[in-house]
């Protein structure tokens, strides 16, 4: 049967057919949809959102170690948080199949940075599988899954965010049901001490020997003979767009097999070519490999390696020919930044830190990020995720050591805070710096589109569970002063503000509320309500003086003409921010 499915879809039915049994992830754009689809294969494989994606990799390992195939998936910054545990299990190898899939986003749509993931498989020596479209990734986690067995390696499947969100036709196959690898005790092989891991290096570079005739050898990677005055190296989406450009008039060598390079093969496709391009999206991974092997190519000083590639900049660049297009004006786009929903529960916290004076807020990433925009504009820095609250305690350890009166907040989200905040508030409780810490929980994974975590108490495959209480965490990292407070209501939050910093010991203020967008379970109606409301401007009141604009709520504006705000009812929630904002009552709750 054949199916139309995205990349992702199409990563987690490889998953089903390769027979893999265990899978770990913590959600990340784009590589979420990819553990979400895993997840519904529920009689025959464990899926689970992981706290962070170095303990999904750690759990997936652990399950390799003990004989299934299994599977991890992470974004592109993920891979980071996981390259400790990565790059150990490197040395060890597998028992069952072990995949894992970094989701790479050029463009940085929604990262911290645009990073090239491929560089971590030269980096940790692994074997790497790089798909085009869906039905390649699909095939590919089956190849990858053998490979990580016949070789004793991890494999790793490197997607971008064109792979990952584009639909193409996938055939389903049955599941492959492989039984259980038997595990055997060997400290020689899974225990990385010193004189253990001097010998497992020695065995790391045997094995990417064996792993580059593979490459030679395998109809991963092959060549499409057209006319040789051009030749194309290319893979992953780069191939695709390449050949929107050039069609049938130039060869090809289509690597879908990109770690170790097949470089007899590319060998003997440059020697057959006049001229010889490599199109590759971001970094010259595969260019730098073919020049250091002193093969004459054009790559990186025609194809940019910042952004997302597409085959209008490979089409200007190389052709020299520009696409069709229509002209707009710019002038008359009305640039929108990203903003916190109507009726988020952060707005009221946003809002009031942005009031303080004196203060650096250290921010997070998730929806956090977006209290650094104006008009809300409250936020010093976004490092990496979990980074707020470390860095919170690095930077008021200064100002105290320097005599200075200005004080630190940390802001971070209750996902992020189980991913890796925890570890951060340990440190400012054991190293005492004087911050205060405002997690906003808003009982569910934000930005990345709903994903349950450790605080929710809902499985990634729907089953009740351990709810994880904050409250209890943070007293046990350390911290004496910790305060509940409801977000919503402004004067509770200045009130929380005042309390922590007066105080001359690091604090914690929770905001729990649900995100805006969120259904509520059963237990959240009891616990918030069931209805939201709506707020309406009382336009005999209303004196025009946008304060309630400040707010940044998408759902007010400013009727230029009667010079009042209106609210536009379709999309207000009836949080009641914006009317405790305003100095004359002219905003009202309908129930
Ligand atoms: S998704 Fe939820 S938490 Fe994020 S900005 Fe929107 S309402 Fe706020
Ligand atoms: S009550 Fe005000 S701030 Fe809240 S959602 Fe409605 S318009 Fe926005
Ligand atoms: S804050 Fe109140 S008075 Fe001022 S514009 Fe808004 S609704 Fe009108």
């Amino acid at each position: 049967m054949k199916k139309l499915m995205t990349g992702n879809e199409a990563i987690a039915r490889g998953v089903y057919e390769a027979g893999i049994t265990f899978a770990a992830a913590y959600p990340g754009t784009p590589s979420t949809e990819i553990l979400e689809n895993v997840a519904l294969y529920k009689d025959d494989i464990v899926a689970e959102w992981a706290p962070n994606e170095k303990v999904a990799f750690e759990s997936a390992l652990g399950a390799s170690i003990a004989g299934a195939r299994t599977f991890a998936s992470m974004k592109q910054v993920g891979v980071n948080v996981a390259a400790d545990p990565m790059f150990s299990f490197s040395y060890t190898g597998v028992n069952g199949g072990f995949v894992m899939v970094s989701a790479d986003e050029p463009g940085i749509h929604s990262s911290q940075t645009e990073q090239d993931n491929r560089y971590y498989a030269k980096f940790a020596k692994l074997a790497m599988l790089e798909p085009s479209d869906s039905g390649e990734a699909k095939e590919m986690v089956k190849e990858a899954v053998k490979i990580s067995e016949e070789f004793d390696t991890i494999a790793l499947i490197r997607m971008t965010t064109r792979v990952c969100h584009s639909k193409s036709i996938v055939e389903l196959n049955e599941r492959c049901n492989v039984p259980l690898k038997n595990y055997t005790k060997n400290i020689n092989k899974y225990a990385t001490m010193p004189a253990i891991s001097m010998k497992l290096r020695v065995k790391v570079e045997d094995r990417m020997k064996k792993l580059e005739k593979f490459s030679n050898e395998t109809p991963l990677n092959y060549i499409e003979w057209n006319d040789k005055k051009i030749g194309v190296i290319s893979s992953g989406v780069a191939y695709q767009y390449a050949k929107e450009v050039f069609g049938d008039t130039v060869s090809y060598l289509k690597l879908g097999f990109t770690y170790p390079l097949p470089m007899d093969k590319i060998k003997s496709f440059a020697d057959e070519v006049d001229t010889l391009y490599v199109i590759e999206e971001l970094e010259p991974f595969i260019e730098e490999q073919i020049k250091a092997n002193g093969i004459d190519c054009i790559g990186k000083d025609k194809i940019p390696n910042v952004g997302e590639l597409n085959p209008h900049i490979i089409r200007k660049n190389i052709l020299d020919k520009e696409n069709d297009s229509l002209d707009t004006d710019a002038n008359k786009l009305i640039p929108r930044p990203p903003t916190l929903c109507a009726g988020c529960p952060h707005r009221g916290v946003f809002y009031e830190l942005g009031k303080r004076k004196n203060i650096m807020v250290t921010g997070d990433i998730g929806c956090y990020g977006l209290g650094a925009l104006p008009p809300l504009s409250s936020v010093d820095t976004i490092i990496c995720m979990g980074a707020s609250v470390s860095a919170g305690h690095g930077a008021a350890k200064v100002y105290r050591n320097n005599n200075s009166d200005k004080k630190v907040v940390s802001v971070i989200g209750d996902s992020t805070f189980f991913h890796s905040g925890m570890t951060g508030l340990l440190d400012v409780a054991y190293n005492q710096s004087n911050t205060v810490t405002i997690i906003l929980d808003n009982r569910i994974t934000g930005m990345t589109g709903h994903q349950d975590h450790p605080g929710t108490g809902i499985t990634a495959q729907g089953q009740e569970t351990l709810e994880a209480d904050i409250e209890v965490i943070v007293k046990a990292l350390g911290i004496r002063n910790v305060k509940t407070i409801n977000p919503l209501r402004l004067n509770e939050m200045k009130e929380a503000l005042d309390w922590a910093l007066d105080l001359n010991e690091p604090s914690v203020i929770i905001t729990r509320w649900p995100c805006a967008l969120k259904r509520r379970t059963e237990k959240e109606k009891n616990e918030f309500g069931s209805r939201f409301d709506i707020c309406k401007v009382n336009e005999s009141i209303c004196i025009g003086c946008k304060k309630c604009l400040s707010t940044g709520c998408p759902a007010l504006s400013f009727n230029l003409e009667d010079k009042k705000a209106v609210i536009n009812e379709n999309m207000c929630l009836g949080c009641e921010i914006c009317s405790q904002v305003c100095p004359v009552n002219a905003i009202d709750t309908i129930k």
